[in-house]
Protein backbone atom coordinates (compact mmCIF):
# COMPACT_ATOMS: atom_id res chain seq x y z
CA UNK A 1 0.00 0.00 0.00
CA UNK A 2 0.93 3.45 -0.71
CA UNK A 3 1.51 6.06 1.81
CA UNK A 4 -1.74 8.17 2.13
CA UNK A 5 -1.93 11.87 2.34
CA UNK A 6 -5.16 12.77 2.81
CA UNK A 7 -8.39 11.48 4.33
CA UNK A 8 -9.98 12.14 1.48
CA UNK A 9 -7.71 10.31 -0.86
CA UNK A 10 -8.49 7.41 1.71
CA UNK A 11 -12.12 7.53 1.79
CA UNK A 12 -11.89 7.89 -2.12
CA UNK A 13 -10.61 4.57 -1.99
CA UNK A 14 -12.48 2.91 0.71
CA UNK A 15 -15.14 3.94 -1.67
CA UNK A 16 -13.99 2.41 -4.77
CA UNK A 17 -13.48 -0.39 -2.87
CA UNK A 18 -9.73 -0.80 -2.72
CA UNK A 19 -9.06 -0.37 0.82
CA UNK A 20 -10.68 -0.68 3.94
CA UNK A 21 -10.24 0.57 7.86
CA UNK A 22 -8.79 -2.95 8.60
CA UNK A 23 -6.34 -2.99 5.62
CA UNK A 24 -5.54 0.62 6.76
CA UNK A 25 -5.16 -0.31 10.48
CA UNK A 26 -2.92 -3.24 9.14
CA UNK A 27 -0.59 -1.36 7.00
CA UNK A 28 -0.23 1.23 9.77
CA UNK A 29 0.55 -1.35 12.05
CA UNK A 30 3.46 -2.82 9.82
CA UNK A 31 5.29 0.68 9.58
CA UNK A 32 5.29 0.96 13.14
CA UNK A 33 6.83 -2.10 13.38
CA UNK A 34 9.64 -1.55 10.87
CA UNK A 35 10.38 2.09 12.67
CA UNK A 36 10.61 1.05 16.16
CA UNK A 37 14.27 2.24 16.09
CA UNK A 38 12.67 6.13 15.83
CA UNK A 39 11.11 5.44 19.48
CA UNK A 40 8.01 7.34 18.24
CA UNK A 41 4.76 5.10 19.96
CA UNK A 42 4.93 4.04 23.66
CA UNK A 43 1.99 1.61 23.34
CA UNK A 44 0.51 0.23 20.45
CA UNK A 45 -3.40 -0.85 20.68
CA UNK A 46 -3.34 -3.36 17.76
CA UNK A 47 -6.09 -5.25 18.98
CA UNK A 48 -8.07 -2.51 19.59
CA UNK A 49 -7.10 -1.12 16.57
CA UNK A 50 -8.24 -4.39 14.27
CA UNK A 51 -11.08 -4.84 16.29
CA UNK A 52 -12.99 -0.99 16.05
CA UNK A 53 -11.99 -1.18 11.95
CA UNK A 54 -13.83 -4.26 11.26
CA UNK A 55 -16.75 -2.57 13.69
CA UNK A 56 -16.45 0.59 11.05
CA UNK A 57 -16.10 -1.43 7.77
CA UNK A 58 -19.04 -2.27 8.74
CA UNK A 59 -20.62 0.77 9.28
CA UNK A 60 -19.38 2.10 5.77
CA UNK A 61 -21.31 -0.77 4.48
CA UNK A 62 -24.23 0.07 6.19
CA UNK A 63 -23.55 4.00 5.10
CA UNK A 64 -23.60 4.82 9.01
CA UNK A 65 -20.19 5.79 9.64
CA UNK A 66 -18.73 8.77 11.20
CA UNK A 67 -16.79 11.83 9.50
CA UNK A 68 -13.53 10.28 10.55
CA UNK A 69 -14.14 6.77 9.02
CA UNK A 70 -10.82 6.15 7.60
CA UNK A 71 -8.84 8.07 10.08
CA UNK A 72 -6.04 6.41 11.97
CA UNK A 73 -5.34 8.37 14.73
CA UNK A 74 -2.09 8.50 17.59
CA UNK A 75 -2.50 10.17 20.80
CA UNK A 76 0.40 12.01 22.42
CA UNK A 77 0.86 10.70 25.62
CA UNK A 78 -0.94 13.33 27.20
CA UNK A 79 -4.49 12.27 26.72
CA UNK A 80 -7.00 9.97 28.56
CA UNK A 81 -8.11 7.54 26.85
CA UNK A 82 -10.61 5.42 29.03
CA UNK A 83 -9.21 1.68 30.75
CA UNK A 84 -5.92 2.40 28.98
CA UNK A 85 -2.26 3.58 30.95
CA UNK A 86 -1.65 7.80 30.49
CA UNK A 87 1.76 8.15 31.51
CA UNK A 88 3.16 12.13 29.99
CA UNK A 89 6.54 9.75 29.01
CA UNK A 90 7.14 9.71 32.80
CA UNK A 91 8.18 7.05 35.66
CA UNK A 92 6.18 8.98 38.16
CA UNK A 93 2.62 8.09 36.07
CA UNK A 94 3.75 4.04 36.58
CA UNK A 95 0.96 1.59 36.05
CA UNK A 96 -1.34 4.46 35.97
CA UNK A 97 -4.43 4.31 33.67
CA UNK A 98 -7.02 6.56 32.86
CA UNK A 99 -10.50 6.37 34.19
CA UNK A 100 -12.51 8.52 31.76
CA UNK A 101 -11.85 9.44 27.94
CA UNK A 102 -10.52 13.28 27.20
CA UNK A 103 -13.24 15.46 25.60
CA UNK A 104 -10.96 15.98 22.68
CA UNK A 105 -10.59 12.17 21.99
CA UNK A 106 -13.92 11.28 22.57
CA UNK A 107 -15.22 13.56 19.92
CA UNK A 108 -12.92 11.64 17.27
CA UNK A 109 -14.30 8.09 18.28
CA UNK A 110 -18.12 9.65 17.86
CA UNK A 111 -16.81 10.36 14.46
CA UNK A 112 -15.45 6.92 14.23
CA UNK A 113 -11.51 7.76 13.91
CA UNK A 114 -9.67 4.87 15.00
CA UNK A 115 -7.05 5.28 17.77
CA UNK A 116 -3.66 3.32 17.02
CA UNK A 117 -1.57 3.73 20.15
CA UNK A 118 -0.32 6.74 22.40
CA UNK A 119 2.88 8.12 21.22
CA UNK A 120 6.37 9.24 23.04
CA UNK A 121 6.73 12.51 24.29
CA UNK A 122 9.28 14.93 26.60
CA UNK A 123 7.99 14.04 29.90
CA UNK A 124 5.05 16.25 30.75
CA UNK A 125 5.33 18.30 27.74
CA UNK A 126 8.34 19.38 28.97
CA UNK A 127 11.21 19.72 26.40
CA UNK A 128 12.03 21.16 22.35
CA UNK A 129 13.85 18.24 21.20
CA UNK A 130 12.05 14.65 22.65
CA UNK A 131 15.16 14.25 24.85
CA UNK A 132 12.81 14.63 27.76
CA UNK A 133 11.31 11.13 27.58
CA UNK A 134 11.98 8.86 30.14
CA UNK A 135 11.30 5.98 27.76
CA UNK A 136 13.99 6.70 25.60
CA UNK A 137 14.69 9.61 22.74
CA UNK A 138 12.46 10.24 19.54
CA UNK A 139 14.39 10.25 16.41
CA UNK A 140 13.70 12.37 13.36
CA UNK A 141 12.59 10.11 10.60
CA UNK A 142 15.03 11.95 7.93
CA UNK A 143 18.26 11.51 10.22
CA UNK A 144 17.72 9.04 13.11
CA UNK A 145 20.91 10.69 14.66
CA UNK A 146 18.88 14.69 14.79
CA UNK A 147 15.79 15.27 16.94
CA UNK A 148 12.25 15.26 15.56
CA UNK A 149 11.47 18.40 17.66
CA UNK A 150 9.08 18.40 20.99
CA UNK A 151 8.01 17.93 23.06
CA UNK A 152 5.16 15.76 20.68
CA UNK A 153 7.71 14.53 18.82
CA UNK A 154 6.63 11.21 18.49
CA UNK A 155 3.09 12.60 17.24
CA UNK A 156 5.13 14.50 14.71
CA UNK A 157 7.73 11.24 13.50
CA UNK A 158 4.01 9.08 13.15
CA UNK A 159 2.97 11.21 10.35
CA UNK A 160 6.14 12.02 8.92
CA UNK A 161 6.68 7.96 8.70
CA UNK A 162 3.35 7.27 7.39
CA UNK A 163 2.92 5.26 10.70
CA UNK A 164 -0.92 7.01 11.35
CA UNK A 165 -2.35 9.29 9.48
CA UNK A 166 -2.82 12.26 11.61
CA UNK A 167 -1.27 12.96 15.89
CA UNK A 168 -3.49 14.81 18.42
CA UNK A 169 -0.37 16.54 20.58
CA UNK A 170 -0.93 19.19 23.07
CA UNK A 171 1.36 22.91 22.01
CA UNK A 172 2.11 25.34 25.42
CA UNK A 173 4.67 26.92 23.86
CA UNK A 174 5.45 25.33 20.27
CA UNK A 175 4.84 21.68 21.15
CA UNK A 176 2.89 20.61 17.85
CA UNK A 177 4.01 23.72 15.82
CA UNK A 178 8.37 22.88 16.53
CA UNK A 179 8.18 19.31 15.41
CA UNK A 180 5.70 19.67 12.68
CA UNK A 181 8.17 22.21 11.16
CA UNK A 182 11.36 19.87 11.89
CA UNK A 183 9.82 16.81 10.30
CA UNK A 184 8.30 18.26 7.29
CA UNK A 185 4.33 18.59 7.93
CA UNK A 186 1.93 20.85 9.28
CA UNK A 187 0.91 21.31 12.92
CA UNK A 188 -1.97 23.53 14.18
CA UNK A 189 -2.08 25.40 17.93
CA UNK A 190 -6.17 26.71 17.80
CA UNK A 191 -6.66 29.72 19.77
CA UNK A 192 -6.30 29.25 23.28
CA UNK A 193 -10.10 27.55 25.02
CA UNK A 194 -11.20 26.57 21.51
CA UNK A 195 -11.05 22.83 22.25
CA UNK A 196 -11.95 21.63 25.65
CA UNK A 197 -8.42 20.78 28.06
CA UNK A 198 -10.70 18.24 30.09
CA UNK A 199 -8.61 14.89 30.10
CA UNK A 200 -5.18 16.79 28.97
CA UNK A 201 -2.58 16.17 31.53
CA UNK A 202 -2.42 19.73 32.65
CA UNK A 203 1.32 21.27 32.17
CA UNK A 204 0.59 25.39 32.14
CA UNK A 205 -3.08 25.52 32.36
CA UNK A 206 -3.24 28.94 31.18
CA UNK A 207 -1.58 28.73 27.98
CA UNK A 208 -1.96 24.13 27.53
CA UNK A 209 -3.83 24.13 23.87
CA UNK A 210 -4.66 20.43 21.92
CA UNK A 211 -3.16 20.39 18.71
CA UNK A 212 -3.46 18.81 15.51
CA UNK A 213 -0.46 17.14 13.29
CA UNK A 214 -1.42 16.44 9.82
CA UNK A 215 0.06 16.08 5.99
CA UNK A 216 -2.62 18.41 4.79
CA UNK A 217 -4.94 21.08 6.26
CA UNK A 218 -7.81 19.72 4.93
CA UNK A 219 -7.29 17.04 7.64
CA UNK A 220 -6.48 19.56 10.29
CA UNK A 221 -10.26 21.66 9.28
CA UNK A 222 -12.09 18.53 10.18
CA UNK A 223 -10.19 17.28 13.22
CA UNK A 224 -10.50 21.15 14.43
CA UNK A 225 -14.21 21.36 14.04
CA UNK A 226 -15.04 18.15 15.37
CA UNK A 227 -12.76 18.86 18.94
CA UNK A 228 -13.51 21.89 19.21
CA UNK A 229 -16.33 24.17 21.33
CA UNK A 230 -18.05 23.43 24.34
CA UNK A 231 -17.65 21.33 27.21
CA UNK A 232 -19.67 20.58 30.22
CA UNK A 233 -16.35 19.32 31.86
CA UNK A 234 -14.18 22.02 31.00
CA UNK A 235 -14.97 25.62 32.41
CA UNK A 236 -12.58 27.40 30.15
CA UNK A 237 -13.58 26.17 26.84
CA UNK A 238 -14.91 28.82 24.38
CA UNK A 239 -18.88 28.46 23.07
CA UNK A 240 -17.94 30.76 20.77
CA UNK A 241 -19.76 28.94 17.62
CA UNK A 242 -17.65 26.36 15.94
CA UNK A 243 -17.29 26.85 11.89
CA UNK A 244 -17.21 24.21 9.65
CA UNK A 245 -13.34 24.93 9.04
CA UNK A 246 -13.10 21.86 6.61
CA UNK A 247 -15.54 23.45 3.81
CA UNK A 248 -13.98 27.11 4.34
CA UNK A 249 -10.45 26.29 2.68
CA UNK A 250 -10.90 28.87 -0.36
CA UNK A 251 -8.91 31.88 -0.19
CA UNK A 252 -9.24 34.75 -2.70
CA UNK A 253 -8.71 37.47 -1.00
CA UNK A 254 -5.51 39.77 -0.53
CA UNK A 255 -4.04 39.93 2.78
CA UNK A 256 -2.20 42.51 5.13
CA UNK A 257 0.81 40.64 6.47
CA UNK A 258 3.22 41.57 8.96
CA UNK A 259 6.73 40.06 9.73
CA UNK A 260 8.39 41.36 13.11
CA UNK A 261 12.01 42.47 12.67
CA UNK A 262 12.87 41.51 16.25
CA UNK A 263 12.60 37.99 14.95
CA UNK A 264 14.38 38.42 11.69
CA UNK A 265 17.34 40.27 13.22
CA UNK A 266 18.29 37.76 15.84
CA UNK A 267 21.38 36.14 15.92
CA UNK A 268 19.77 33.38 16.41
CA UNK A 269 18.36 32.56 13.49
CA UNK A 270 19.98 29.72 11.43
CA UNK A 271 20.63 31.35 7.42
CA UNK A 272 19.16 29.35 5.41
CA UNK A 273 16.07 29.54 7.22
CA UNK A 274 16.12 33.45 6.91
CA UNK A 275 16.73 33.08 3.14
CA UNK A 276 13.97 30.93 2.88
CA UNK A 277 11.62 33.05 4.89
CA UNK A 278 12.41 35.89 2.83
CA UNK A 279 11.41 33.67 -0.40
CA UNK A 280 7.98 33.14 0.52
CA UNK A 281 7.31 36.55 1.68
CA UNK A 282 8.54 37.86 -1.73
CA UNK A 283 6.26 35.26 -3.69
CA UNK A 284 3.62 37.38 -1.13
CA UNK A 285 4.19 40.17 -2.31
CA UNK A 286 4.23 39.37 -6.19
CA UNK A 287 0.78 37.48 -5.39
CA UNK A 288 -0.50 41.27 -4.50
CA UNK A 289 -0.33 40.83 -1.03
CA UNK A 290 0.80 43.83 1.36
CA UNK A 291 3.65 42.98 3.79
CA UNK A 292 4.82 45.29 6.25
CA UNK A 293 7.75 44.64 8.75
CA UNK A 294 7.02 46.35 12.27
CA UNK A 295 8.77 46.33 15.82
CA UNK A 296 7.80 45.11 19.10
CA UNK A 297 10.57 45.49 21.23
CA UNK A 298 8.74 43.94 24.09
CA UNK A 299 9.33 40.26 22.65
CA UNK A 300 12.64 40.75 23.80
CA UNK A 301 11.10 39.58 26.69
CA UNK A 302 8.99 37.09 25.62
CA UNK A 303 11.12 33.79 26.51
CA UNK A 304 11.63 35.00 30.16
CA UNK A 305 7.59 35.67 30.44
CA UNK A 306 6.85 32.26 29.17
CA UNK A 307 9.26 30.44 31.20
CA UNK A 308 8.48 32.22 34.39
CA UNK A 309 4.44 31.71 33.60
CA UNK A 310 4.76 28.15 32.95
CA UNK A 311 6.70 26.75 35.44
CA UNK A 312 5.06 28.97 38.35
CA UNK A 313 1.57 27.00 36.83
CA UNK A 314 3.62 23.30 36.34
CA UNK A 315 5.15 23.64 39.90
CA UNK A 316 1.33 23.45 41.19
CA UNK A 317 -0.05 21.55 38.52
CA UNK A 318 2.40 18.81 39.07
CA UNK A 319 1.96 18.93 42.99
CA UNK A 320 -0.56 16.56 42.19
CA UNK A 321 2.04 13.63 41.83
CA UNK A 322 2.76 12.91 45.20
CA UNK A 323 3.60 9.18 45.60
CA UNK A 324 0.01 8.49 46.75
CA UNK A 325 -2.92 9.47 44.64
CA UNK A 326 -0.91 7.92 41.55
CA UNK A 327 1.20 5.70 39.68
CA UNK A 328 4.68 5.26 41.09
CA UNK A 329 5.58 5.27 44.62
CA UNK A 330 9.28 4.74 45.72
CA UNK A 331 10.17 1.72 48.12
CA UNK A 332 10.27 2.28 52.14
CA UNK A 333 11.26 0.82 54.54
CA UNK A 334 8.42 -1.32 56.08
CA UNK A 335 9.97 -1.68 59.60
CA UNK A 336 10.23 1.52 60.33
CA UNK A 337 7.75 3.55 62.49
CA UNK A 338 4.69 5.43 60.41
CA UNK A 339 4.75 8.96 61.46
CA UNK A 340 4.12 12.04 59.83
CA UNK A 341 8.03 12.50 58.77
CA UNK A 342 8.11 9.36 56.85
CA UNK A 343 5.17 9.94 54.87
CA UNK A 344 6.69 13.15 54.05
CA UNK A 345 10.16 11.63 53.09
CA UNK A 346 7.17 9.25 51.10
CA UNK A 347 6.59 12.13 49.10
CA UNK A 348 10.13 13.52 48.55
CA UNK A 349 11.32 10.20 47.96
CA UNK A 350 8.70 9.27 44.85
CA UNK A 351 9.03 12.55 43.49
CA UNK A 352 13.18 12.61 43.40
CA UNK A 353 12.80 9.09 41.78
CA UNK A 354 9.45 9.54 39.67
CA UNK A 355 10.35 12.60 37.70
CA UNK A 356 12.94 13.27 35.57
CA UNK A 357 16.10 16.11 35.63
CA UNK A 358 13.74 18.48 33.21
CA UNK A 359 10.68 18.46 35.11
CA UNK A 360 12.47 18.55 38.39
CA UNK A 361 13.80 21.77 37.33
CA UNK A 362 10.68 23.61 36.53
CA UNK A 363 9.27 22.66 39.69
CA UNK A 364 12.15 23.95 41.55
CA UNK A 365 11.80 27.14 39.09
CA UNK A 366 8.42 27.55 39.29
CA UNK A 367 8.29 27.55 43.25
CA UNK A 368 10.87 29.67 43.15
CA UNK A 369 9.44 32.50 41.17
CA UNK A 370 5.72 31.59 43.02
CA UNK A 371 7.81 31.77 46.67
CA UNK A 372 6.56 35.16 48.87
CA UNK A 373 10.59 37.09 48.47
CA UNK A 374 10.04 36.95 45.06
CA UNK A 375 6.87 37.00 43.60
CA UNK A 376 6.41 40.16 42.63
CA UNK A 377 9.73 40.95 41.25
CA UNK A 378 8.76 37.83 39.03
CA UNK A 379 5.56 36.30 39.04
CA UNK A 380 3.98 39.36 39.07
CA UNK A 381 5.84 41.34 36.47
CA UNK A 382 5.91 38.75 33.74
CA UNK A 383 2.30 38.49 34.49
CA UNK A 384 2.31 42.23 33.76
CA UNK A 385 4.23 41.43 30.23
CA UNK A 386 1.86 39.08 29.30
CA UNK A 387 -0.68 41.69 28.88
CA UNK A 388 1.28 44.34 27.17
CA UNK A 389 2.71 41.70 24.29
CA UNK A 390 -1.11 40.67 24.49
CA UNK A 391 -2.26 44.17 24.06
CA UNK A 392 0.33 45.13 21.82
CA UNK A 393 -0.70 41.53 19.29
CA UNK A 394 -4.07 42.49 19.04
CA UNK A 395 -3.83 45.47 18.18
CA UNK A 396 -1.32 44.35 15.31
CA UNK A 397 -4.13 42.22 14.33
CA UNK A 398 -7.03 44.26 14.85
CA UNK A 399 -5.08 46.30 11.66
CA UNK A 400 -3.50 43.20 9.77
CA UNK A 401 -4.72 39.76 8.99
CA UNK A 402 -1.59 37.63 9.70
CA UNK A 403 1.44 37.71 11.63
CA UNK A 404 4.30 35.39 10.17
CA UNK A 405 7.89 34.29 11.35
CA UNK A 406 9.62 31.62 10.98
CA UNK A 407 8.60 28.53 12.96
CA UNK A 408 12.23 27.67 14.61
CA UNK A 409 15.11 29.38 14.79
CA UNK A 410 17.04 26.55 13.68
CA UNK A 411 16.23 23.51 11.49
CA UNK A 412 16.06 19.61 13.60
CA UNK A 413 19.42 19.59 15.83
CA UNK A 414 21.53 16.49 16.46
CA UNK A 415 20.19 14.25 19.31
CA UNK A 416 22.66 15.56 22.49
CA UNK A 417 23.25 18.75 20.82
CA UNK A 418 21.75 21.25 23.99
CA UNK A 419 22.02 18.21 26.45
CA UNK A 420 24.15 20.16 28.96
CA UNK A 421 22.77 23.93 28.29
CA UNK A 422 19.04 23.97 29.23
CA UNK A 423 18.84 27.91 27.72
CA UNK A 424 20.41 26.87 24.26
CA UNK A 425 17.50 24.33 24.11
CA UNK A 426 14.86 27.02 25.92
CA UNK A 427 15.81 29.31 22.19
CA UNK A 428 14.95 26.80 20.42
CA UNK A 429 10.99 27.91 21.40
CA UNK A 430 11.84 31.42 20.57
CA UNK A 431 9.72 31.96 17.99
CA UNK A 432 6.45 29.94 19.26
CA UNK A 433 5.90 31.01 22.57
CA UNK A 434 4.36 34.09 21.58
CA UNK A 435 1.09 32.68 20.41
CA UNK A 436 0.38 31.05 23.56
CA UNK A 437 1.46 33.70 25.84
CA UNK A 438 -1.26 35.76 24.10
CA UNK A 439 -3.80 32.75 23.42
CA UNK A 440 -4.00 33.05 19.55
CA UNK A 441 -4.19 30.55 16.67
CA UNK A 442 -0.66 29.60 15.00
CA UNK A 443 0.09 26.95 12.61
CA UNK A 444 3.52 25.72 11.06
CA UNK A 445 3.78 24.40 7.48
CA UNK A 446 6.44 23.20 5.50
CA UNK A 447 7.70 25.69 2.91
CA UNK A 448 11.41 23.72 2.19
CA UNK A 449 14.16 22.50 3.07
CA UNK A 450 18.34 23.31 4.17
CA UNK A 451 21.37 22.09 2.65
CA UNK A 452 21.20 18.73 4.77
CA UNK A 453 17.62 18.45 3.43
CA UNK A 454 16.24 18.88 6.99
CA UNK A 455 12.70 20.54 6.52
CA UNK A 456 11.95 24.50 7.30
CA UNK A 457 8.74 25.74 8.37
CA UNK A 458 6.69 28.48 8.34
CA UNK A 459 4.70 29.98 11.27
CA UNK A 460 1.38 31.72 10.61
CA UNK A 461 -0.64 33.48 13.51
CA UNK A 462 -3.94 35.51 12.98
CA UNK A 463 -6.60 36.92 15.66
CA UNK A 464 -7.91 34.91 18.10
CA UNK A 465 -10.84 32.51 16.90
CA UNK A 466 -9.85 33.49 13.42
CA UNK A 467 -8.72 29.55 12.75
CA UNK A 468 -10.85 29.62 9.22
CA UNK A 469 -8.74 32.34 7.64
CA UNK A 470 -5.36 30.53 9.03
CA UNK A 471 -6.35 27.25 7.64
CA UNK A 472 -7.68 28.64 4.16
CA UNK A 473 -4.42 31.02 4.08
CA UNK A 474 -2.18 27.67 4.85
CA UNK A 475 -3.88 26.11 2.56
CA UNK A 476 -3.34 28.69 -0.52
CA UNK A 477 -0.13 29.10 0.38
CA UNK A 478 0.74 25.12 -0.05
CA UNK A 479 -1.31 24.99 -2.87
CA UNK A 480 -0.18 27.75 -4.68
CA UNK A 481 3.57 27.49 -3.81
N1 LIG B 1 9.37 23.60 24.43
C1 LIG B 1 8.41 24.29 25.25
C2 LIG B 1 8.59 23.90 26.70
O1 LIG B 1 9.41 23.09 26.97
C3 LIG B 1 7.04 24.00 24.77
C4 LIG B 1 6.48 22.75 25.27
C5 LIG B 1 5.04 22.55 24.91
O2 LIG B 1 4.49 23.26 24.07
N2 LIG B 1 4.43 21.60 25.58
O3 LIG B 1 7.93 24.43 27.55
Amino acid sequence: MKAFSSLREIKNQISAGQTSCRDLVVYYLQNIESNRHLGAFLEVYAQDALQRAEQIDQKIQAGSAGRLAGAVIGIKDVFCYADHPLQCASQILDGFRSQFTATAIQRLLEEDAIIIGRQNCDEFAMGSSCENSSFGPVRNALDPELVPGGSSGGSAVAVQADMCLISIGSDTGGSVRQPAAFCGIKGLKPSYSRISRHGLAAYASSFDCVGILAKNIEDIALCLEIMAGADEYDSTVSSTEVPRYSQMLDFDRKSKIVYIEETVNSDKLQPEVKELFFEQLDWLRTQGHEIKSIHIPLLNYILPVYYILTTAEASSNLARYDGVRYGFRAKQNTHANKSVNQLIEMYKKSRSEGFGAEVKRRILLGTFVLSADYYDAYYTKAQKIRRLLKDETDKILNDNDFIVMPTTPTTAFKIGAHAQDPVQMYLEDLYTVQANVVGIPAISVPIGKDKAGMPIGFQIMTGIFKEAELLAFSNYLLENK
